[in-house]
């Protein structure tokens, strides 16, 4: 069925969608990224361009950037999305470890400028017990900074800010608080990345048609749908409206395929990366994407 679906979009036209992908490991170089999404028949992928759980990583030289975009054009790879390190809080309350973080942030938008991605995909941060508004403006400060400082534009690429499940002290599980960040850093290379599984957790209700659609209007109108740059597809381990962020593969949560059925074949939204973080690497992926490809219904694409 996928082998079928992408032999479709390379006969019509490689920048049609849906551009369905997953996030892939880089570990023996990034050039093998491009070798997973070869063997998913992907054209988007995400990458960390570095070890998420450590601070700091050496350069990337000139060389293993050039090697990567050579293989990502031979790959046709239409979406490349980079995720930040897991460490980085732009909310942080203490002013220390919110520098540290900034700096890593820095280093994250100049990495992704380097390997020539689209997005930048960050988590907004967590409070630590000043609240969602405090926090929400400190995140706001260090991100116009960062963008003033590194200029992301320059090489085309955005910043998208990731709703999030609202596990702990996390901020971004309400659309508004992404309005607020949107609003307070006024750049327009500032965007949005909707998790499926974030939202479904932070109470947002995507399984009929009915909430599906006042989900999405609720997102036009709060945060507006030009904002919205890229989809991170899981399923949920966990139930409506739990806080609790756990990856699920399609089909197999509490969410269920038709939510996915909605958003593939949702006419505003197929020219957008939608990427797989599911459990169980590359053959969990595979039978992701053969279960995703099978609701793509949408005839004016055959
Ligand atoms: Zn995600
Ligand atoms: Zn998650």
């Amino acid at each position: 069925m996928i082998v079928q679906l992408y032999s479709i979009m390379n006969k019509k036209d490689i920048l049609q969608g849906p551009f369905l992908g997953a996030h892939v490991s880089i570990s023996g170089g990034f050039e093998n990224s491009i070798k997973q999404a070869k063997i998913l028949g992907c054209h988007a992928i995400q990458i960390f361009s570095k070890n998420q759980m450590r601070w700091s990583a050496s350069d990337i030289t000139d060389q293993a950037a050039e090697n990567f975009i050579e293989k990502r054009e031979t790959g046709k790879i239409r979406y490349l999305l980079i995720h930040d390190s897991y460490l980085i809080n732009l909310g942080n309350p203490d002013e220390t470890k919110r520098a540290r973080s900034a700096a890593a942030f820095s280093d994250e938008i100049k990495r992704a400028k380097k390997l020539g991605a689209e997005y930048l995909i960050f988590h907004p941060g967590s409070h630590l017990g000043i609240g969602d508004d405090a926090c929400l403006k400190l995140i706001s400060d260090s991100l116009k900074s960062a963008v003033s400082k590194e200029n992301p534009s320059e090489s085309n690429l955005m910043i998208l800010i990731e709703t999030t499940a609202g596990q702990g002290t996390n901020v971004g599980y309400k659309f508004e608080h992404l309005a607020k960040i949107i609003e307070l850093t006024s750049n327009e290379s500032i965007g949005v990345c909707i998790d499926t599984c974030h939202i479904f957790a932070a109470g947002y209700d995507i399984r009929n048609k009915e909430s599906y659609n006042e989900t999405m209007g609720r997102f036009e109108n709060i945060v507006g749908l030009r904002y919205l740059k890229a989809f991170h597809i899981n399923d949920s381990k966990t139930k409506f409206a739990s806080r609790v962020d756990r990856h699920a593969n399609i089909g197999e949560g509490f969410i269920g395929t038709d939510a996915f059925r909605f958003l593939l074949n949702d006419s505003h939204l197929t020219v957008l990366p939608m990427i797989l973080e599911t459990p169980g690497g590359l053959n969990a992926y595979k039978k992701d994407l053969e279960t995703l490809s099978g609701l793509f219904q949408d005839s004016s694409y055959m």
